[in-house]
């Protein structure tokens, strides 16, 4: 007998190889991508998991120059790039007045509240929340510095407790004015020692609590979160919310900083999350994570993770490649979504999009320095670095000295010419898992060819007597119409008895 088969379903098969799939309506399983990029699929607890990324300093890139491309080339607004790749919510750190008093940007992406609501509207314009992250500060508040904002600099506390709830209200509002769709709001960031110029513990609950009161005020449906950092100190990390608690700071979220050079193991993390989620009831969330895909540094300014720097440890567990930089996300996010009782909100990616604004690669001697001194310039005027030469006038100690271009570029998600990484799928991919090798249709045991045993395989399958993973049921389902089912027995039975069968079997998608 001559074996027809007719590949009246080949028009399906181009569809799913785009990975674009028919997982709509009401598949039983999640069709995998076919991508370069290695990601297992995580069941997410929280069906609004959050796949966030901070890339506060946009605006001061393009200003410099700087465009974004998505992997084919084309140039496109980065917020609908990472949209289309999967980043659901967009974090945006808000500074009071980033400017000394001649109106040069202390750096840093100059992100004052103007930059916010831009980057808000952009996001929204793409169908992302925004998570704004107030310092209560004039530039960086993290661990070492919560310096109080110049204005607020000779205040009492209780006069800060005013000028949080204020500032914070009215900034909201006029962020939202933009367009803007505000999800949660972050009282300061990484207070871990302080928060605006305050450290004992009694003041600090004070303005916790004048943030959260104006972010109530605002809109009750929008989350509060307060952020901290060193979660491999466990000890500590707990001692915090019970401190939350014991002080009645009224928040929804639990949030830190996990980068895996400094901040112990992702096991410590979760734990610690689940302490919080068991005792209080709160959310989880990490607020900052990233990794490297290259230890090269590509504007001249030397890297917080490089040859030289945190490039070595317990906590590595990923290769320092493009496929490493998602599997670290993808650990990340694993972590969370593990917290006990869906308390797992989800992570962000910090400044995923913090590229060089004049590539060095390559260049040596008199090439290079001009290179830099071209990047330099574009960091002072455009406040593109990390710092620039005017932050002295706020932090003569740290910024006003080392002022410079970016410690991050070889963590972000495009290449030194603004193209996205592959890396960067992972954000989608996490949802359905990836395949590395083409699926055989019909091939439901993964043996590599179509045979009797397929058809047991999916037998089994019906009867509870096994179970497949997406990979295997997306093969086994010949019919694709989503489900496994008897009909899909009977058309593998029929194809191996060569009769003429009317689906795709025995082919790679
Ligand atoms: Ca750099």
């Amino acid at each position: 007998m001559r074996i027809t088969k007719l590949l009246s379903v080949v028009s399906a098969a181009a569809v799913l190889l785009s990975g674009s799939v028919l997982a709509t309506a009401a598949a039983d399983y999640t069709a995998p991508v076919k991508d370069s990029v290695q990601v297992e699929k995580i069941n997410f607890n929280n069906p609004d998991f959050i796949r966030g990324m901070d890339v506060s300093s946009v605006i001061s890139l393009e200003q410099a120059g700087v465009t974004f491309r998505n992997e084919n080339g084309e140039e496109q607004d980065l917020f609908k790039i990472l949209a289309d790749n999967g980043v659901n919510y967009i974090r945006v750190r808000v500074w009071n007045n980033p400017y000394d008093a001649n109106g040069n940007g202390y750096g840093g992406g100059n992100n004052d509240l103007a930059k916010a609501k831009e980057i808000g509207r952009r996001a929204a314009e793409n169908g992302m929340k925004l998570l704004v992250d107030f310092h209560y500060s004039d530039f960086w508040a993290d661990p070492a510095k919560q310096k109080a904002p110049k204005q607020w600099a000779n205040l009492t506390t209780a006069q800060k407790v005013s000028k949080v709830y204020d500032y914070t209200l009215n900034s909201l509002k006029e962020i939202k004015s933009s367009g803007a769709n505000i999800g949660m709001v972050q009282i300061g960031n990484e207070t871990t020692s302080g928060i605006a110029g305050a450290y004992s513990d009694a003041d600090k609950a004070k303005l916790f609590r004048a943030g959260a009161d104006a972010v109530r005020a605002f809109d009750s449906d929008v989350l509060v979160a307060l952020h901290f950092t060193n979660p491999e100190k466990t000890a500590t990390m707990k001692w915090f919310a019970d401190y939350l608690y014991n002080n009645k700071v009224d928040y929804d979220v639990f949030a830190t900083s996990y980068y895996p050079y400094w901040h112990g193991s992702l096991t410590n993390l979760t734990d610690v999350f689940n302490y919080v989620a068991d005792t209080y009831g709160k959310y989880t969330m990490v607020a900052e994570t990233s990794y490297a895909y290259t230890l090269e540094d590509t504007d001249g300014h030397g890297n917080t993770v490089s040859y030289w720097n945190n490039n070595t440890g317990d906590n590595l567990l990923w290769d320092f490649s493009v496929q490493g930089q998602a599997d670290e996300v993808r650990a990340v996010m694993n972590a969370v979504n593990n917290v006990h009782n869906a308390k797992g909100l989800g992570m962000f990616y910090w400044e995923g999009a913090w590229i060089t604004v004049g590539d060095v690669t390559g260049k040596s001697g008199g090439a290079y320095t001009e290179q830099y001194n071209k990047n330099k310039a574009l960091w002072e005027q455009y406040g593109c670095g990390w710092a620039s030469s005017y932050s002295a006038d706020y932090d003569p100690d740290d910024a006003g000295l080392y002022f410079g271009g970016s410690a991050v570029d070889n963590q972000a998600f495009f290449d030194a010419q603004g193209k996205a990484l592959a890396s960067l799928h992972v954000f989608k991919t996490v949802t359905t898992g990836t395949t590395g090798e083409s699926v055989l249709s019909g091939d439901a045991n993964g043996s590599g060819k179509v045979d009797v045993n397929d058809v047991t395989e999916i037998q089994r399958f019906l009867a509870d007597m096994t179970t497949l993973t997406d990979t295997r049921r997306f093969a086994a389902d010949v019919t694709r119409d989503g489900k496994i089912t008897v009909a899909d027995v009977t058309a593998v039975q029929a194809y191996l008895a060569e009769y003429t069968v009317q689906y795709v079997i025995n082919q790679q998608y």
